[in-house]
């Protein structure tokens, strides 16, 4: 795995005929001709698009020891329906979802960062790590990560706490989620956040991991906490509703391939174990 993200300074004629796994992005949506398949090995010039020059070419990692490129569009080729959502790499696992995710935060941060925001200079990219510098100034940026939490809450009955937010379908539920504040840890937004949503008091948080999450450049981390009182009072515009469910009667809840969908399998199964 390539950490940083090294520039290539060949020109894109000359990069034409390099291999590699091809991330191309346009306005925050990746081509992906075929949606059912995950990219291919292949050329830049198999991949068959067009390109005028003014597109940004970049290694974001390896699969395998195969290098992954991000090529950044500004106008995106047609077809439409070729240009998919980030969500849609979640279906071919781990290394796909990660560079797919990468490619539209590194493709952000290369368009949003053309200019100083100190002092409106120009910026230029620099070549040992991924960041924008002016040079007028100093100023320098890297790209924008924003840590959200989110929290499973369990009760002495071995009840998951599950909530719908105003931008869910009826009958979605998830666990509680919520992004950290300036100078927060991750347990106190965890507390603050569930606390504020649904009104309730948590403790003994239990970190369970994180998942990036490109929307557009979250990382999500998750926690499991008890219930330590508090009657539930939903938050007005943020949560429709909130209930304590059995973890053998849950509604309908997020998937597996996203971090909340598997930390509600993680409690399922270890309740099933009982
Ligand atoms: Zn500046």
């Amino acid at each position: 795995m390539v950490n940083e993200v090294s520039m290539i300074r060949h020109s894109l004629p000359h990069a034409k005929a390099r291999t590699g796994y091809w991330y191309v992005v346009s306005q925050g949506k990746l081509y992906l001709p075929d949606a059912e398949q995950p990219p291919q090995p292949q050329s830049l010039q198999q991949l068959g698009l067009e390109l005028d020059g003014s597109e940004m070419l970049c290694q974001i990692g390896e699969i395998d020891q195969t290098p992954c490129y991000l090529l950044q569009y500004q106008d995106r080729p047609e077809p439409e329906h070729h240009w998919h959502s980030a969500r849609q790499f979640l279906v071919f696992g781990e290394p796909h979802f990660e560079h797919a995710a990468r490619a539209c935060q590194v493709a952000l941060f290369l368009q949003t960062h053309k200019f100083c925001g100190q002092c409106g200079s120009s910026m230029h990219l620099v070549n040992w790590e991924l960041a924008a510098l002016c040079h007028k100034c100093g100023h320098r940026c890297y790209p924008r990560i924003n840590p959200c939490v989110l929290i499973a809450v369990v009760n002495s009955k071995n009840q998951l706490l599950l909530a719908r937010s105003a931008r869910h379908k009826s009958g979605f539920f998830s666990i509680l989620a919520g992004f950290v504040e300036s100078a927060e840890t991750l347990e106190q937004a965890a507390v603050r956040e569930v606390a504020e949503e649904v009104g309730v008091r948590i403790g003994n948080l239990q970190y369970v991991g994180s998942q990036p999450w490109p929307f557009p450049h979250s990382l999500m981390t998750a926690f499991i906490a008890d219930y330590q009182g508090g009657e539930l009072c939903c938050q007005p515009d943020e949560i429709e509703e909130a209930h304590w469910f059995d973890l053998d009667k849950l509604p309908e809840v997020p998937g597996e391939a996203t971090l909340s969908g598997r930390v509600i399998q993680q409690l399922v199964k270890a309740n099933s174990r009982k």
